[in-house]
Formats: C-alpha cells, structure tokens, sequence
C-alpha cells in the first residue's frame, strides 16, 4: 500500500494543470489525492481549507505574483515553512531563487518539465518536508522538555520537585493524572506525588478497587494497554508482536506484582532510575506513570520517549535533593556533637575541679601531717579519697556510655533474666550504700518469668533510678520499687517522697547535661536519665516521669519481655 499524499497545484493554464496530474497519477512510488486551482485566491482558500503535503506553485498567476502568493501563505497559512515547489517559465531563474532562498522546497521550469522529472522532485519535496516536520516535532519536545527540567530543578526540596514534575508531566503529555510511585525497601511501595488530588485515589497494590474502576468503564481489567520501558535502558521496549500501544512485563523491575498492579487503567509507565555510586545497575527509585482515565489511549513511542527523559531529569532532580537532605542531616548531627562535646568539656572542667581539690587536699594532708594524725583521722583523709575517685570514676564511665549512646548505640546482649534474683541483689547493694534515713520497699507481683534483657544496661536504668530516689530525697522518707509482671512485658515503678521537679524542667530531664531548677547542692552532671532512657529503647520499651515539687517523683519503666531486636539473636544464658 502506497502512502497517499495530497497534492495542490495552482496555475491559470488549465492544460498544464492536466499534464501535471497525469504525470503523477503515473507515479509507482507514491499516490495522491490532487485539488487544483486556477488563481491565487483559489489557492489560498484551498489551503486553508485541506493539509496540503505539496504545493506545486505557477509563478504567474491572472491576480497575484506567484511570489506574492508564496508570501502571503507563509504568513497567514503554514506560519512556517511553505512545502511549495515554484514553477517558472523560461529565463525566470533569478525569481525562482529569490523563492527558494525564502524557504519553497524546489523550483522546475515549466519546459523542462517531464514526468521523471516531476515526479521525482515532488517525492523529494514530500521526503523534505517530512524530515522538516520531524525536525521541527524534535526541536519542539527537547524545547518543552527542556522547559519541564528547568522547573523540575529548579527546587531543592524534594516534595516540591515531584509536585512539580507530576504537574508539568500532565501538561507535557495531556493526559488525566501522572503519578510519582517511590520503592521501599521491605513493602511494594506507595504513591509519593499525584498531579490530581480529587482523582478518587487508587491504591496502586488495591486490585479491587482498581477493578471496580475498570468495570465502570467496561473495560476488562488486563485489556487496558500499559507501556513500559526496559528499567535500565532509556528507550522503550518495543514488542515485535504488537504495535503501540505495547503490553510489557516490567521484566527487571524488582517488584514481580507491578504488572498487575499497574495493568488496569491505559497507563504509561517508566523508571526513575538514580545513579548508584558509580556502580553501572543503576537504583530503581521509583516509577513515573502517566495516567489515562477516560478509555483508552494509544500511546505514541514519542509520549514514552518524552517521558523517559523528564524521568531521566527527574532522577537528577531527586538525588540532588536527596544529598542536600543528607548533607543538612550530616551537619545538624556535627553541630549536635559539638555542642555535646562543649558540653563534656564544661562538665568535666566544673564536676571535676570540686573532687579533685578535696583529694588533692587530703593527699597533702596525709604526706605532710600524718606522724601527727592518728589511725581514725588518717583513715577519714583515706576514705575521702577513695570516694571522690570513685565519683570522678563514676562520671567518666557516664560520659562514655552517653558519648556511646551520642555517636553508634552501644551493643546490647539479651539473656534470659530471673528478674526476682536480678532485683533482689540490686536492692540488696543499693541498701549497703544506703543509710538509715531511706526505707526501700520491694514489691513483686505477677508472672516474671520468661524475660530476656541485657544485664549491664538493666543495672544501668534502675541504678541510677533508684540512685535519683535517694540522692533527691534529702530528708530521707520511703523508696518503693514495684516490679509487675504481666503477659508480654514487665512494669517498673521507682516511688520517692522527695523533692519533686518542677512541671516546667520534666520536659528535658531525659536530654544529657539537664538538670532540675531546684537542685540547690545536691551533685549530679544530668546524665543518668539520658543514660536510662538509651538502656531502655535498647530493650524496646518505655520510660516515663510524674513529680510533683515536694510531693515526690515516680518513673515508669515498661519493657517488652522480649525485645524485637533480640528475637532474631537472643543468647540464653
Ligand atoms: P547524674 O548524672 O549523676 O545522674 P543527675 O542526677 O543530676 O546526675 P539525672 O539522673 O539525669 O542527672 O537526672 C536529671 C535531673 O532530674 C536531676 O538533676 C534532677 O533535677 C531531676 N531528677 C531526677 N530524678 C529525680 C527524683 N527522683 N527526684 C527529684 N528530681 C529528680
Ligand atoms: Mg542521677
């Protein structure tokens, strides 16, 4: 079958317009549709009314010059080019130049016009104005294309960029809706950005619903095209088997089910894919997916075309935004650490200057008086320098387990614990340290065993609970401890009649270095909470505080028994 092309010739002499006709009506290659007319006016309103391929073009026209003419088409008809071959009478060449340099495809001269010679120059000129036509369609995408990835760009923000991109992609395409779809690791994924909001939402993975849509078009799900490309190339897959539009299997894509999933409405679908570290699979990010709602649409290669390389600009676009994120994240944790630093700095210069005088002093006493000092006195100087080391010991092991905490989290070990036995010594050696002033009561009730815990992080948290209960009831009074057992997690309470904290200072007790306004000079850095509270989300569980000033402080510890974390590797004991 011969493409048909159409054909208008515009020339006063009726007979030449007979010869032309006849000559191409001969043409094997090429077949045409072919209108004629005998003046200008005729020709201009011929061309207004039918898409002309060709237009053979009688330099003398009764009222109007041919050149005349070819401008007047170029202006108000094509815009652009003019697919006009002139034809010229003998000795009219320099006017035939002037025509061509003004943009017409050819120029014969009517006495030398023979049927080969017609012939093959209007397929040429129909061969020119195709390639013209295509290059100007290309010209004209990579403009919009260009348009689209500047405003894309344009925002480092990256629920800007998709908004953007999903609204100027529907504009590119004219299509119903476009949708950003983003991976994640462990589910199928979900829809990031929708050029439509109102559009009844489908979940991509929610086939009924999806079916319901297809049935009130009458489409059968699965009958709608949907056209993807190849992830790791930038062309489309053709099938060899069908024309556009082409039903492909997502093939590489990671997720099998995405064919069903996508397979239900006339979609065009393609990757958005990111580079990877110089590695050459690149990293499917997600997928772009023009959307057609109302039946079906054949998609043209060109829609897939173009939007393969907004995706292409669109990748480039997210990754920006993703490192910015990254390098702002990286940079608010550097300031964290610096002042967290600071901080250790302040604490230690200040918490440390204090013990350091009094066993520098008692050091100095012993060395210099203590022929002079009986055995009772010699062993106070001794006692006060074991205690501010064991202090100033105390502190650093703090700083380096918040440090820990700050930078990597530390290493946690569950073991099957029997927490009966566990708080038993732990009450005993806080009573060996604590004087007569302080009751502690330990209560148990329910089921306890059956849970798992790191050790040292468990002596951690109730230690320095039960230490706060002490060390913040100056006056003495009570210290319960209630330890409840229950079916999947085991409940703590640590009860003082102490001095309380003000409402206003409960909100940053669990941040490092923050102490309560109404300390006075009770010791203390601020770390045990932070410290707590990091032991505690090791274990899965929960920490809480009421306290009212004067009435006292109660602190809430839940910890699953056993902790998600370490059902994977647990150790028994
Ligand atoms: P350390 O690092 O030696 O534990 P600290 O006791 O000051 O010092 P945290 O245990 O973190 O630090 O407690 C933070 C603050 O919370 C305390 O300074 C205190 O103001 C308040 N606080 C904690 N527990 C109690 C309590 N039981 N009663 C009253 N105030 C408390
Ligand atoms: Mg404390």
């Amino acid at each position: 079958m011969l493409d048909t092309s159409t054909l208008l010739i515009i020339d006063d002499c009726a007979a030449d317009r007979k010869i032309y006709r006849r000559y191409l009506l001969k043409d094997p290659h090429q077949s045409y549709q072919i209108f004629e007319a005998d003046c200008a006016e005729e020709g201009l309103a011929l061309c207004q009314k039918i898409r002309c391929d060709v237009i053979l073009l009688d330099f003398c026209l009764p009222d109007m010059s041919g050149l005349e003419l070819f401008d007047r088409m170029q202006q108000e008809i094509f815009k652009t080019s003019v697919p006009v071959i002139m034809l010229t009478g003998r000795g009219d060449e320099e006017v035939a130049v002037q025509v061509m340099k003004r943009g017409a495809l050819d120029y014969l001269v009517k006495h030398n016009v023979t049927q080969d010679v017609l012939q093959l120059a209007v397929r040429n000129a129909i061969k020119q104005s195709c390639l013209q036509a295509q290059l100007n369609k290309t010209q004209e995408r990579q403009r919009l294309i260009a348009t689209t990835a500047l405003r894309i760009r344009q925002s480092l923000n990256l629920e800007q960029i998709l908004n953007t991109a999903v609204a100027e992609v529907q504009q590119l395409l004219k299509c119903d809706r476009v949708i950003v779809y983003q991976f994640a690791p462990d589910t199928d994924g979900k829809i990031v950005a929708s050029s439509v909001e109102s559009f009844r939402t489908v979940a991509l993975c929610d086939r009924i619903g999806a079916e319901e849509k297809a049935e009130e078009q009458g489409s059968g799900v699965g009958k709608v095209p949907l056209l993807c490309t190849h992830p790791h190339t930038r062309s489309p897959i053709p099938n060899p088997e069908s024309p556009i539009p082409y039903i492909y299997e997502l093939g590489l894509c990671n997720c099998v089910s995405l064919k069903e999933q996508f397979n239900t409405q006339a979609n065009l679908v393609v990757p958005i894919n990111l580079s990877n570290n110089g590695n050459p699979t690149p990293k499917l990010w997600g997928l772009l997916i023009a959307h057609q709602n109302s039946g079906e649409r054949l998609w043209q290669t060109d829609d897939a075309q173009m939007l393969n390389e907004v995706s292409v600009q669109l990748a480039i676009a997210i990754q920006q935004a993703e490192l910015l994120a990254q390098t702002q994240t990286a940079l608010t944790k550097e300031k964290q650490l610096n002042t967290f630093k600071s901080q250790i700095i302040a604490t230690v210069s200040h918490e440390y200057r204090t013990p350091l005088t009094s066993i520098l002093a008692a050091a100095s006493t012993l060395a210099k008086h203590s022929q002079q000092l009986d055995e009772s006195k010699q062993e106070r100087f001794l006692g006060i320098i074991e205690q501010k080391a064991r202090y100033m010991s105390k502190l650093v092991d703090n700083m380096l387990l918040v440090n820990q905490f700050e930078l990597e989290k530390p290493t946690f070990k569950p073991i099957l614990l029997d927490l009966l036995q566990f708080f038993s010594d732990l009450i005993e050696q806080e009573r060996e340290t604590t004087g007569d002033r302080h009751e502690l009561i330990f209560n148990i009730t329910g089921h306890t065993q059956g849970f798992w815990g790191d050790r040292g992080l468990l002596q951690q948290i109730f230690i320095n609970l039960m230490s706060n209960a002490i060390k913040y009831s100056p006056d003495g009074g009570t210290v319960e401890f209630h330890l409840i057992g229950k079916e999947s997690e085991a409940i703590f309470y640590i009860q003082d009649r102490g001095i309380g904290i003000p409402i206003r200072d409960q909100e940053n007790l669990f941040q490092s270095f923050s102490r309560g306004s109404n300390v006075d000079t009770i010791p203390g850095t601020g770390l045990g909470l932070a410290i707590a509270k990091g032991c505690v989300e090791l274990h899965g569980g929960d920490i809480t505080l009421s306290s009212e000033v004067g009435e006292g402080t109660k602190v809430t510890v839940s910890l699953p028994k056993i902790c998600p974390m370490s059902q994977l590797s647990p150790s028994a004991t």
